[in-house]
């Protein structure tokens, strides 16, 4: 591979970026004659209409297809019962536990994590009345939580299974702040049943698992809280099951494509202010910087491809040729290839500026100016001081104090919205076949 990029001959790819894309609309667009709708509406207004938004990461799919058995509630006293379980099969599982419940039974979770199972946050009290009454409360036993798994078994978890599963219980604002934190979350798609009612025949349980349809990585919902003996009992017969279909078992991790449900009509009354949506979504970005070394704990970083066997990326921007050297571009999952915008603005002549006060970027070009707004992901632009056009730019990175933008996304995304019929071509995008090649591989 490392021959390949040496050798690949550097064709000049043609290439423009969101800004000339923004004077082009300026220029060729009357103002008002566009209707981009989800590109223009604030992150605040597509989440209360239901949207969820997330972070774009990238998941390792494994080979063998694979369960991911999930026992939620406990740790209680048949939890030991299960280890031993796990233990004989030779499998690895993940246990949501509650924070409560670790409180009064440290040594069980200590078990759990030493014995290689992975560990998610179920909330310290499983009442939904309180966890989804308001965001709020619900963020304050997540972070209880937290604290007690790592003061008991030193482990610090970003999985999160909601108690009762996120349908009708999660909008999209709770899936979004909990994702700005740097949390994933992880619903099931198949349940057990064994919660349906008390004591659930074991029988039953058995045949739900076994009468549900199978997938490539398949997430089972069980619980080892106290009352779930049936579950206990079930638990060899289904793990046979799965080990006869040549299913493998793995704990979850961060890596894990995460089974989540769609945003329902919610069981419960909430209401977002905008104002407090700001306050919020200020904690949970703070958060993620304070508790994540790396504030976007995506694996893709892994992925990316050693920085000196990559070629230059070469950009066509006006008239003018940009050649950014390997450490300059992000290339990630997604397709996903991220410039810094602080380059290719300065290289059109125009300037950029950081406003620490308003958390704002803000750029300079002739007579237009952009606002970006890095705590609402939203992008102002301005023509002679007059306001034109919002747009959410989603998926900024920030690296080393610069601002990357993922510029693919951003053009496709103005050009379905019909924005830039007319400047069409040059907006076409090429990348150089090496690094074409790992974008499809990734
Ligand atoms: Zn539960």
């Amino acid at each position: 591979m490392r021959n390949n990029y040496k050798n690949a001959k550097r064709i000049v790819t043609r290439s423009m970026f969101l800004f000339l894309a923004i004077i082009v609309f300026v220029v060729i667009v009357p103002v008002g004659a566009v209707s981009a709708k989800d590109s223009s509406t604030p992150v605040y207004d597509q989440l209360v209409s239901g949207k969820k938004i997330m972070q774009s990461r990238s998941y390792d799919k494994p080979e063998k297809p694979t369960v991911y058995l999930t026992f939620d509630d406990g740790p209680s006293d048949l939890t030991p019962e299960v280890l031993d379980i796990l233990k004989r099969e030779g499998i690895r599982a993940t246990f949501f536990v509650c924070g409560n419940q670790v409180a009064i039974r440290k040594d069980i979770l200590k078990r759990i994590v030493d014995e290689g199972h992975a560990i998610g946050n179920h909330t310290y009290n499983h009442e939904y009345k309180d966890l989804y009454s308001d965001f709020d409360h619900f963020w304050g036993q997540i972070q209880k939580t937290e604290k007690i798994i790592q003061e008991v078994a030193g482990v610090r978890t970003p999985l999160l299974r909601a108690p009762g599963g996120t349908a009708t219980n999660f909008d999209a604002f709770y899936f979004y702040y909990l994702d700005q934190a740097g949390y994933t979350i992880y619903d099931w798609n198949i349940d057990s049943g064994d919660s349906r009612k008390l004591n659930v025949p074991t029988k039953e349980i058995i045949s739900t698992v076994e009468g549900s349809p199978l997938r490539h990585e398949l997430t089972v919902l069980m619980h080892d809280g106290t009352g779930h003996k049936t579950s206990v009992e079930a638990l060899p017969t289904i793990i046979h099951y799965f080990k006869n279909k040549g299913y493998s078992f793995a704990p979850i991790t961060t890596k894990t494509n995460p089974e989540q449900f769609a945003v329902k009509k919610l069981k419960w009354t909430r209401s977002v202010k905008d104002a407090s949506f700001t306050k919020q979504l200020g904690v949970m970005q703070k958060y993620a910087v304070d508790h994540n070394p790396n504030p976007k704990p995506v694996a893709v970083k892994e992925k990316e491809p050693a920085v000196e066997t990559r070629p230059s990326l070469e950009l066509d921007i006006g008239k003018q040729q940009l050649i950014m050297p390997p450490v300059q571009y992000m290339l990630s999952g997604n397709n996903n290839l991220k410039v810094p915008l602080r380059t290719i603005v300065e290289s059109m002549g125009g300037t950029i500026k950081w406003d620490e006060v308003k958390q704002k970027v803000v750029i300079h070009y002739g007579a237009l100016n952009v606002d970006y707004d890095t705590v609402h992901h939203k992008a102002t632009i301005y023509y002679m001081g007059k306001q034109l056009k919002s747009y959410a730019w989603m998926d900024i990175e920030w690296r080393d104090g610069s601002i990357y933008v993922p510029w693919q996304v951003i053009v496709e995304q103005l050009r379905q919205k019909g924005v830039f019929s007319s400047g069409e071509k040059m907006l076409k995008l090429t990348v150089t076949p090496a690094i074409h090649a790992e974008l499809l591989k990734i």
